[in-house]
């Protein structure tokens, strides 16, 4: 998810390349017949928060998340293969009633993963060896744009929640998620 987009034989891309690209209609995000189909496509699935957290995250501890919000909801031992509970984030109306309903909670912690795993870890680590920089944006590496608007939708909640005024918070780069 978020890493490789395909384009299909019928020219729908997906946001992903797994088995669920054909059958789970919310993972084709473009036609090659729009202009800029695939910035379009990247710039929908990353304005997705369930795309985000299940790239970050991955389904099975969404699965696992909607599981402890709904004790009807049994998984565990159920499944082979990721994209096999991926089908049952999209396909089972229970899950996908307990992350409509409680989904934005996540917003918080899915942008501060993103932002540990992509933004801070590789500054703070450095990388391995001393070939050069990947540019700031690559296929595999959600962009800080996307990383910062769920944060901003995690602040607002969260202001809105504490009753702060608008406008006030942690800068973005102090504290990108979470005051
Ligand atoms: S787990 Fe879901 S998002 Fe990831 S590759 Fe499989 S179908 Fe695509």
């Amino acid at each position: 998810m978020l890493r490789t987009y395909t384009v299909q034989a019928d020219g729908r891309v997906a946001s992903c390349c797994g088995l669920g690209m054909r059958s789970i209609p919310e993972l084709s995000v473009s036609t090659v017949d729009e202009e800029g189909f695939l910035a379009r496509a990247v710039e929908r699935s990353e304005s997705d928060l369930l795309k985000l957290w299940i790239h970050t995250l991955g389904p099975d501890r969404v699965l696992q998340w909607a599981a402890g919000k709904d004790p009807e909801i049994r998984w565990e031992g159920m499944y082979g293969h990721h994209c096999q509970t991926c089908q049952r984030l999209y396909k089972d109306p229970r899950v996908r009633s307990v992350i409509a309903e409680h989904g934005r909670e996540m917003a918080g912690t899915v942008a501060q993963a993103l932002w540990l795993d992509q933004y801070l870890a590789p500054e703070v680590l450095g990388r391995p060896d001393d070939r050069p920089r990947p540019p700031a944006r690559t296929h595999d590496t959600v962009s800080r744009s996307a990383v910062r608007a769920a944060s901003t939708r995690c602040w607002r909640s969260y202001s809105r929640a504490q009753r702060y005024p608008p406008g006030r918070g942690p800068a973005w780069g102090s504290s990108p998620v979470l005051a």
